[in-house]
Order: structure tokens, then C-alpha cells, then sequence
């Protein structure tokens, strides 16, 4: 039986030496959610279908990325019968990312079945929005609740500069189409990075205001081995002082269940949301696991822990082995990730496109 005492109202950034008290002795929750050993839900997976982009974002990839070879990656029925397998032990929101998730071919095929599948209530979508004026209609109608789109810059050359090859009109393009698809609070995300971008999160806050849009800001995280990082991160706080210069911005309780916090300009729909893997840890209510191309689960992004999920489906026809290898993840599930120390080492040596945004 699972059974629940207090833990720490919020989890101390830079917790190298704080030691979180075990809660739970098993797996599920009596309501069939599965529950790791600190007594969270886990109701929430983040599905990577490719690691592979039609970008190549300064931050997320190396210049040059070897990529996982075709038949080591999941293919689409196996995704299926993972996520099913999920939605049985209580998963109700699912992430569909990348890598570039529209890049994968036949992607409208699993994303279909996804929409229909009994249990998963909130299926959403991660993107850099280069393929979105052809995908965010079958996107909607597939039952895709909600898209994130990164946006770093507005600006052309600078927008060329930072995706190494990517085309900001095609984005552009893919946001006007989400909109016009019908899909609402459409999110940007911005990763905050010195002397790039950081002369333009007011004008990028303005253009969501404009477009009804909501925008998340991202402190850079450690992830795959990319030199510079030291210098360019900027915490949430800055960006936020240098935002109030232009807006009045106020604290807003909102919470969608993950990292970031919300803060609203009045008059306006927008959310603006900052994302502090650093500054502010949130580890204490993570609900979510993730699940790469190849088919590893990761309990936790800013570790190295993992279940090869794929393994077993190949070794066992029936689901009883892949419900019982994601309930044994629970019990690897650590307390939390610490980006505290240097930027420039990285901690996990996965790229953020391996894992999956
Ligand atoms: N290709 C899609 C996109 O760009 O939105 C989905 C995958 S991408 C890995 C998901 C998110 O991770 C993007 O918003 C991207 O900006 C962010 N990201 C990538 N590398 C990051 C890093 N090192 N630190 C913080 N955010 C990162
Ligand atoms: Fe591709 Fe997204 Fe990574 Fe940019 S952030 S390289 S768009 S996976």
C-alpha cells in the first residue's frame, strides 16, 4: 500500500546535499497511477519519435550530430504499444517531441492512434514549427490539444545564426497555420542566451502579446557536450527585471503541472512563463517521465539512469513484461537533477534532442 508523509514544500536549488525522505514502498497508487519512491504521481510522458531535425540549434546540437541509425529507433507501432501500455497505469498527458517530431516519417500515422487512445486525455506537441503549415491541421484533428513552438529571435540572419540552417519565414509560416488550424494558447519557448538573444525578450513578449500566443523563457541546461555555455546562460530572474522594464507584469498562481512559472500582463490572454532549471528547482513535483527514440525510458532529463523499454518489448510478445519493467522505473526515478555546477561540464552527456524536450 502506498503510503504518503510530508516532503519538502519546494526542493532547495543546488540540493547536492539534501537528502529527500522516501515515502513509498511500491509502485502504484491505490487509484492505478503509477507512484515513484517519493510519493509523486507520474501521470505525464514526454515521447521522443526522432532524434533527428531539420535544425541545428547552437544550444541542442552539435555542429556535427551522428544520429541514431534507423533500425535502432522505435518504430511507430512499438510507440503505440508503449504509450498504451502507459495510459493503463494511469498516464493521462502525453508529449509528443524530438528532435524535430514532424521530420519522422509517417509521424500523422502514430499521432492519429495516439489522439484515439482511450486514457490519454491531454496529447500535446513539442515543435520548431518549420513543418506546421502543412501538419497543424491534420495536427488538430488528430486531437493534438496544444503546441509548443521554439522561437529564440524574430530577427532572419540571427534566427539563421542560431538553427545553423533553419528558415524563419517557414516558422513563422507554421505559427500563422496553428492559428489558423484552430489550436489556442499556442506557446513559444525561448532559451535565454547572453550576447544571442538577450536584446530581444521584450520585442519576443511583445509579439505574443500580439498574436495571442503564450511565450515560457528557458535557462539553458547543461545537456550534450557544447563549450560557451558559461557565458551564455541568464537566469529567469534577470530576464524578468529586464522584462518589468517594459511590462507590468503579475505573479500569477497558474500551474500546468511542470517547471514553469507563470507571470500575466494586464489586458492581456498571454502567460508568460519562465522555465529555471537552475535558479528554482521544482524537482519536489515532477510528474513526468521520458521516453527516447530508441526506446529508453528516463526517469529523470538531468540524469543518466534509464530502462531500455525496447529490449523488452522485442524479448516478450505479451505486456506484461513492459508494464512491469515501467513499474520497476519507479523505483529508479532519483529525487531530482542539480545544474548547479559548472555549465560548461556537461552532467548528462545526452543532447536535449536525444532525450526529447
Ligand atoms: N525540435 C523541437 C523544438 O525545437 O521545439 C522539439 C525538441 S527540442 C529538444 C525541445 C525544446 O528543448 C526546445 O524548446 C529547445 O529550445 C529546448 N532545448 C534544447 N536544448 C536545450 C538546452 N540545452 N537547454 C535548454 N533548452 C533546450
Ligand atoms: Fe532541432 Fe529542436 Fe534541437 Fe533546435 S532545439 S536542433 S529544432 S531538436
Amino acid at each position: 500500500m502506498h503510503n504518503e508523509t510530508l516532503r519538502p514544500e519546494s526542493t532547495p536549488a543546488g540540493f547536492a546535499d539534501f537528502k529527500p525522505t522516501i515515502v513509498s514502498t511500491t509502485q502504484q497508487h491505490a487509484d492505478g497511477t503509477l507512484v515513484d519512491k517519493y510519493g509523486r504521481r507520474i501521470t505525464y510522458v514526454r515521447l521522443s519519435i526522432t532524434d533527428r531535425c531539420d535544425f541545428r540549434c547552437t544550444y541542442c546540437m552539435a555542429e556535427e550530430m551522428t544520429f541514431v541509425p534507423h533500425h535502432e529507433v522505435m518504430s511507430l507501432e512499438e510507440c503505440l504499444r508503449v504509450v498504451t501500455v502507459f495510459a493503463g497505469l494511469g498516464v493521462t498527458k502525453l508529449r509528443i517531441t524530438g528532435g524535430e517530431p514532424l521530420v519522422r516519417k509517417n509521424a500523422m500515422w502514430l499521432i492519429e492512434r495516439l489522439g484515439a487512445l482511450p486514457g490519454i486525455d491531454n496529447l500535446v506537441l513539442t515543435s520548431n514549427g518549420s513543418q506546421l503549415d502543412r501538419f497543424a491541421r491534420p495536427l488538430h484533428a488528430a486531437g493534438v490539444k496544444r503546441i509548443n513552438i521554439s522561437l529564440d529571435t524574430l530577427q532572419a540572419e540571427r534566427f539563421k545564426k542560431i538553427t545553423r540552417i533553419g528558415d524563419l519565414r517557414k516558422v513563422m509560416r507554421g505559427i500563422e497555420a496553428t492559428r489558423a488550424a484552430g489550436f489556442t494558447r499556442t506557446k513559444l519557448n525561448t532559451v535565454m542566451m547572453r550576447g544571442t538573444n538577450d536584446d530581444e525578450f521584450s520585442d519576443l513578449v511583445q509579439f505574443a502579446v500580439d498574436n495571442e500566443l503564450d511565450i515560457s523563457f528557458i535557462e539553458e541546461m547543461p545537456l550534450g557536450d557544447i563549450h560557451g555555455r558559461n557565458t551564455s546562460y541568464i537566469s529567469s530572474e534577470e530576464t524578468r527585471d529586464v522584462l518589468a522594464k517594459r511590462f507590468e507584469l503579475l505573479p500569477s498562481t497558474e500551474n500546468s503541472g511542470g517547471p514553469a512559472r507563470y507571470w500575466r500582463i494586464p489586458g492581456s490572454e498571454s502567460r508568460i512563463g519562465f522555465i529555471s532549471p537552475h535558479s528554482h528547482n521544482f524537482c519536489d513535483t515532477c510528474n513526468r517521465v521520458r521516453i527516447t527514440a530508441k526506446g529508453e525510458l528516463y526517469p529523470c532529463l538531468g540524469q543518466n539512469d534509464a530502462i531500455n523499454l525496447l529490449q523488452v518489448l522485442h524479448a516478450h510478445s505479451s505486456d506484461d513484461a513492459l508494464r512491469q519493467a515501467i513499474m520497476d522505473s519507479m523505483g529508479i526515478k532519483p529525487y531530482g537533477h542539480d545544474f548547479t555546477k559548472q555549465m560548461d561540464e556537461p552532467q548528462v552527456v545526452r543532447f536535449m534532442s536525444m532525450t526529447g524536450g
